[in-house]
């Protein structure tokens, strides 16, 4: 009798198996077929990089970081109305774009997604079903979580975020990615401070929204249209804490990226240091962590540019790679300074106007009058880097921007100033227009260094002409 039983057992257990391998292979290619259809579903917006990057004529890899195209008035653009722009579309979607992962917008909203994109010119549907906490990876060097472990020392900072503007889920991801991922006894405020925009839902509802935040938070308001300069300035007379940290409307911080600032100001008040601008993919948000050996220049046009550290410096790098490193300019919207050597350098030239030119401003100032601008490779901070930008510039683009750099020349860059304004006619037809008896007095009281020896000390590679260098067209 046992025998028989173990034999038909046997027989039933092969069947029984046979029948559930069959089953979870039905389930398998039923759910496989599922999932294809719902990815058909969806449009990958996986497009472009949107940094625009190439080899120069010297073998320079050079990265776009910033680029101004047209500016067009929204309003202008097709179909976008008044009511649509004056609306909060923030639908957050539990887990979208989670760890930085690029957003799926379904198809069926493809239309609409391309019309909202010209409001702020990125992808604004995409941002709206993002949740203002979205997680982010922790992009630091295994290095970097030990080197900056101890927070006891550092002093405290108000953090100023200007914006005209701004989307909602952008501006509020922004201030919510630093509460998150700040340790909080090293936050004093933040201070949010509105340029004169214009949309609804950016001021009864911020203001009371702010209320609530864990960290004191204050909006400011310019009732004129006053530009990023003198924003940041009406911010930086209001702060408190003893290090002023600038970000722009529409970044996301990662875990660790305030400690390695801080420490850099804390050490040296005349240290001006970055964290590493990581990129936000203006179709997908998706987050990616950029090159940690970029460091800031710019070119014959005063435009700024990233390039690669290369050969010897490169090297040197190396061997030190959690310590900030020195670069000749910054990008401009993303740092960290001292607030009373804020001040004592000469804080802003609140004679620039909306956007442009004031990163190498300030830059040129750092380093002429006797400080330094650095970047910090353990901290990391997203920015959203688009194509062109939304906003009107009141007088035109050329105008704001060109005059903006010809102060930056003329105050700063003595003769090579003529040769900028040789080849920018631009810029040399506003040079006269520019008031700037006080910028040049400020230059002297604080005894700055001049362009040469800033060309000679702190960007020995620079590609610009000098005695020994020969510039012009062989005839
Ligand atoms: N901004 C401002 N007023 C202006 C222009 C710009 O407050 O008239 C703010 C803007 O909202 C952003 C920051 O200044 O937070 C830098 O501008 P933007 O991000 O457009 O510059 P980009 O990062 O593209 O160089
Ligand atoms: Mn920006």
């Amino acid at each position: 009798m046992w025998p028989r039983l173990r034999k038909s057992c046997r027989t039933w257990s092969i069947v029984l198996s046979i029948t559930l391998l069959i089953g979870i292979l039905v389930v398998w290619s039923w759910k496989k077929r599922e999932d294809e259809n719902s990815r058909n579903d969806y449009v990958s917006l996986r497009l472009l990089n949107n940094q625009r990057d190439y080899i120069d004529h010297k073998g320079v890899h050079v990265v776009v970081g910033h680029y101004i195209g047209d500016s067009v008035d929204p309003m202008k653009a097709p179909n976008i109305t008044k009511d649509l722009i004056n609306k909060n579309m923030f639908d957050p979607r539990p887990f979208e774009g989670k760890d930085g992962n690029p957003v799926l917008v379904p198809a069926k909203d493809f239309y609409k997604m391309q019309q909202l994109f010209q409001i702020n010119r990125f992808n604004l549907m995409a941002s709206d079903r993002i949740p203002l906490n979205r997680s982010l990876p922790d992009v630091r060097r295994k290095r970097c979580i030990m080197r900056y472990a101890n927070v006891g020392n550092l002093p405290r900072t108000s953090i100023i975020i200007v914006f005209h503007n701004e989307a909602w889920s952008t501006l509020l991801r922004t201030v919510y990615s630093v509460i998150n991922r700040s340790p909080r006894q090293l936050l004093e405020e933040i201070i949010l401070v509105d340029d004169n925009s214009d949309r609804d839902f950016l001021k009864d509802t911020l203001d009371e929204h702010v209320k609530n935040l864990k960290v004191p938070t204050k909006v400011l308001r310019s009732r004129r249209r006053i530009g990023l300069v003198n924003a940041r300035l009406l911010g930086a007379n209001h702060a408190k804490g003893e290090v002023l940290t600038f970000l722009d409307a529409h970044c996301e911080c990662t875990v660790g990226w305030l400690e390695p600032l801080l420490e850099a100001v804390a050490k040296n008040k005349t240290r001006v240091v970055s964290p590493v601008i990581d990129i936000i993919n203006d179709d997908t948000f998706s987050y990616t962590r950029s090159f940690e050996l970029h460091w800031g220049a710019f070119n014959w046009d005063l435009h700024f540019r990233w390039l690669t550290l290369n050969g010897r410096l490169l090297k040197e790098r190396r061997e030190n790679i959690v310590e900030p490193f020195r670069t000749p300019a910054m990008a401009g919207g993303l740092f960290s300074m001292n607030r009373d050597y804020f001040f004592e350098l000469g804080s802003y030239d609140d004679q620039m106007k909306i956007w442009g030119g004031e990163n190498l401003e300030l830059s040129f100032r750092v380093w002429q009058c006797g400080g330094s601008v650095e970047i910090a490779p353990c901290s990391h901070v997203g920015h959203l880097f688009r194509k062109s930008s939304p906003y009107t510039f009141p007088g035109g683009v050329g105008e704001i921007l060109y005059g903006n750099l010809a102060r930056v020349a003329l105050v700063w860059m003595d003769e090579w100033a003529e040769f900028y304004f040789k080849f920018n006619a631009e810029a040399a037809r506003l040079r006269d227009k520019q008031p700037i008896r006080a910028r040049l007095e400020l230059r002297k009281k604080l005894q700055c260094k001049n362009f040469e020896w800033y060309l000679d000390n702190v960007w020995p590679e620079h590609f610009f002409p000098k005695d020994d260098r020969f510039f012009g067209r062989v005839s």
